[in-house]
């Protein structure tokens, strides 16, 4: 053999070997929604959590809920990992959840109580704390803005993240300072907020001494659970364990790239699990995507493809998910729309995409034919760019319609089993968005799923 062919053999075995260790690395996964939210993100992290070391909730807080169903029953989580359900999977509350402590604990006492084994949690030293003065803030705002609300859940997620960036949010580490640190701290947060209480709110001022005993409270409640997160996160790296973030809600509800205002007030981006769990950057991450076989969407707000005709969309509503689209948490009927491809691409776009999850496409299996949003129409050009708000208020869809396949697709388990025009849809969105569906749930169920090699 030539010297030329060696160097040439060597050459390739390296270029193998680099793509190996990628895959190898890829020990950071995060299962993000690319919608409004709502999208089945639940059924797909407790689908990989069964083969997860760790699950990390890294934003958010109990506002949104994720609906899972398994072998020990049906459950609405809104503020624990969906790892809970896997004897042996770490589950983290990081640094960058506004964290409920008496859902949590409630929550997690819920769980057992219906026969799910303890689970292992871990929550952030560094996460803080949702204060009852929080809630009550957000309950007052919505009374005060009356019809011009945002439509918030009242679980006091706003005042929560505006506080932490004004720099007088209490961090789960203060609950260890002394008596008299913490009083004072209450106390100067209290000069401020009483202000607004009186004069804005006409409502009772903070009572210092009651929030201390309730934050004592909390102390207790959470005590065994706390530690580094972000160091343990480390050595779990390290030791090449397999970590799963599970975002909450979807691009669109994301603070800086949603649809502004009516976003959520954190980052719902894969980029953002790194700063929420205290993980450094250079982890390479596999972003599985969720993304519904239709639309939903939550609260006021722009809805470009939102189907305009109420039974059609009731209908739609009536028949999705599992047991009707109305919110986890709240209990209220979502809004309907058909698949949107300018905002689905958008929002894998901004998750940074490997995977999309197409979920709950079972749901379709009753309509003749089938909508699909390909563009907008905006000051009479078409567009496949998703816009800002300003823009979207005057969008209008622009639908191209596809033939149904007329028969229920759950149970099946093989992609080319699938009815021709169930593929040509999954195919067309595929081609749409421009990343690649891995993934199909048909299902609520864990084992509901396809897999599937991606046709782009
Ligand atoms: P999440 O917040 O993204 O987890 O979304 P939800 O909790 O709102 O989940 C959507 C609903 O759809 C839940 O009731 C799930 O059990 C259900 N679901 C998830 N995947 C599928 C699916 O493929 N088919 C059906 N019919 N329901 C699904």
């Amino acid at each position: 053999m030539g010297k030329g062919a060696i160097v040439y053999l060597w050459y390739l075995f390296l270029c193998l070997k680099g793509t190996l260790d990628r895959r190898i690395r890829v020990m950071v996964k995060a299962v993000v929604g690319a919608n409004w939210g709502d999208e089945g993100k639940g059924k797909i992290t407790d689908m990989l959590a069964q083969n997860a070391d760790v699950v990390v909730r890294f934003q958010g807080g109990a506002n949104a809920g994720h609906t899972i169903k398994n072998k020990y029953g049906k459950f609405a989580l809104h503020t624990l990992p969906s790892g809970v359900f896997n004897e042996n999977t770490v589950n983290i509350i990081g640094n960058g959840v506004a964290l409920n402590i008496p859902i949590l604990i409630g929550e997690l006492e819920g769980i057992v109580a219906k026969g799910v084994p303890k689970p292992i949690v871990l929550i952030s030293e560094r996460a803080q704390i949702i204060m009852p003065y929080h809630i009550k803030f957000d309950e007052y705002e919505e009374e005060r803005l009356a019809g011009k609300s945002f439509g918030s859940t009242k679980s006091g997620i706003a005042p929560f993240y505006s506080d932490k960036f004004a720099k007088i949010g209490f961090q789960v580490s203060d609950l260890w300072d002394s008596e008299e640190n913490l009083k004072e701290k209450i106390r100067n947060v209290s000069v401020q907020k009483n202000v607004l209480l009186e004069h804005l709110y006409h409502k009772p001022p903070i009572d210092v001494e009651e929030t201390y005993k309730t934050l004592m409270q909390y102390k207790e409640m959470i005590a065994p659970f706390v530690c580094d997160v972000s160091s343990y996160l480390n050595d779990a790296i390290k030791e090449k364990k397999t970590i799963l973030l599970e975002g909450q809600l979807g691009t669109l509800k994301d603070c800086d790239h949603g649809i502004y205002p009516m976003v959520t007030s954190s980052n719902t981006i894969a980029a953002y699990g790194g700063v929420g769990g205290g993980i450094p950057p250079y982890e390479s991450m596999q972003v599985i995507s969720v993304c519904k076989a239709y639309s939903s969407s939550v609260g006021a707000g722009e809805f470009v493809s939102e189907i305009e005709d109420e039974t059609v969309a009731d209908e739609l509503r009536h028949r999705g998910g599992d047991g009707g689209e109305y919110g986890a948490t709240t209990g209220r009927p979502r809004r309907m729309g058909w698949f949107d491809c300018v905002a689905s691409k958008y929002g894998c776009r901004l998750q940074g995409t490997t995977d999309v999850a197409f979920t709950v496409l079972d749901v379709l299996g009753y309509l003749d034919e089938i909508p699909v949003c390909t563009g907008y129409e905006i000051n009479g050009e078409i567009t496949d760019q998703f816009p800002v708000t300003r823009l979207l208020k005057i969008a209008k869809p622009v639908y191209e319609t596809l033939p149904g396949w007329k028969c229920d697709i759950t149970g099946i388990r093989e992609y080319e089993k699938l009815p021709e025009n169930c593929r040509k849809y999954i195919e067309f969105i595929e081609k749409k968005i421009g990343y690649p569906i891995t993934m199909i749930s048909n299902g609520p169920a864990r084992d509901d799923i396809i897999y599937r090699t991606p046709s782009i």
